[in-house]
């Protein structure tokens, strides 16, 4: 971290300001310039609340050189972690997974979509039974009789699950239903419990982009959960709430190769939920592979005319089909070695 020091300061308070930086266990390397002096510190940061030091009368401004995220980051850990999700499924590395179900599990339709989602080349069943939904009104999901619906498909068609859990409480039960991957949605991207929670297992975790989190924030809540022991991490790239409107969210793919450049996590992007509209999900899955995810989310129902959340982008099974088909190919040409 660097602090620039106005003109102003004098050497006193310059002195004053270096011995607060050595109390906070921190070297200071203070280089008087022509124009500025400027005071790099030196050593773990992370406790170091940058604002704290612009506050700080004779500071002009504060920049830090390295992130605050270091378990997540490449830097430290050059090559692709692969998460392990069971079932013979390893998302990272160079794989390409798609994560293709309802939005909710409603009851027994879901081992015929199941069926059909894997028969396109889904290699992960999702499918909430936790529902976060803006309304309380609206249908809040089956609970732990979902998860049971989840498992069952599960052990027919030998694909992992992924499903979201919200209430750290819920831990246990998660557990013993041995789900693969635990999905945090977008509206607890930022739950520090839920996070450290997830963070004490060693499930796969599907971590969302918060609805107006930054890239930094996704990172740091990854953080988190890999802080408290859990490597198993797998960020995703869901869309952000900005001014536009036609479409649910936007889908920011440029985050998908910085989120590379920046971690060495797998990297995940859900065009239904970032779009939110039925016709838009698979241009908008094909330009996430081609921008290098290495693994899609796709909502895919049989009825969507009837389905009971997130109907609007929901693709059919033939559609799902004929984007899976189109997704290869771009997949294909994005991985092919160029002399
Ligand atoms: C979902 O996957 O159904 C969901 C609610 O996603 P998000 O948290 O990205 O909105
Ligand atoms: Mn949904």
């Amino acid at each position: 971290m660097i602090a620039v020091v106005k003109d102003t300061a004098t050497p006193e308070q310059l002195d004053h300001f270096v011995s607060w930086i050595h109390g906070k266990g921190l070297d200071a390397h203070v280089s008087k310039g022509y124009n500025a002096t400027i005071v790099g510190l030196v050593g773990d940061t992370t406790q170091i609340d940058p604002y704290l030091i612009e506050g700080m009368d004779i500071i002009e401004r504060v920049q830090r050189v390295s992130e605050p995220f270091k378990k997540a980051n490449r830097k430290f850990h050059p090559l692709d972690t692969v998460v392990d999700c069971g079932h013979g499924v390893k998302i990272g590395g160079g794989t390409f997974h798609v994560i293709a179900g309802p939005c909710s599990v409603e009851g027994e339709n879901l081992i015929s979509i199941a069926r059909q989602v894997k028969a396109a080349g889904a290699t992960l069943l999702r499918g909430g039974a936790y529902k976060p939904r803006t309304s309380p009104y609206a249908y809040q999901g089956m609970g732990e009789k979902g998860l049971d619906l989840l498992c069952e498909t599960r052990d027919e068609l030998d694909m992992p699950i992924v499903t979201e859990i919200m209430d750290p409480r819920d831990v246990d039960t998660f557990v013993s239903h041995g789900i693969e991957v635990w999905q945090i949605g977008a509206r607890n991207a930022q739950n520090f419990p839920l996070l450290k929670e997830v963070g004490k297992t060693k499930a796969a975790i599907l971590l969302k982009r918060g609805i107006s989190g930054t890239i930094d924030e996704l990172l740091m809540a990854a953080e988190y959960i890999m802080s408290e022991g859990n490597p198993n991490v797998i960020v995703c790239e869901r869309g952000i709430r900005t001014f536009e409107t036609h479409t649910r969210n936007t889908f920011d793919l440029s985050a998908v190769p910085v989120l590379h450049d920046l971690s060495h996590l797998p990297v995940c992007a859900d065009p239904s939920h970032a779009t939110g509209h039925t016709r838009y999900v698979t241009p908008m899955a094909l330009a996430a592979t081609a921008a290098g995810a290495d693994c899609l989310e796709i909502e895919v129902h049989d009825d969507p005319k009837h389905a009971w959340s997130d109907g609007a982008q929901a693709l059919t099974p033939a559609q799902f089909k004929d984007a899976m088909t189109r997704i290869a190919t771009v997949r294909e040409a994005v991985t092919m070695e160029v002399e």
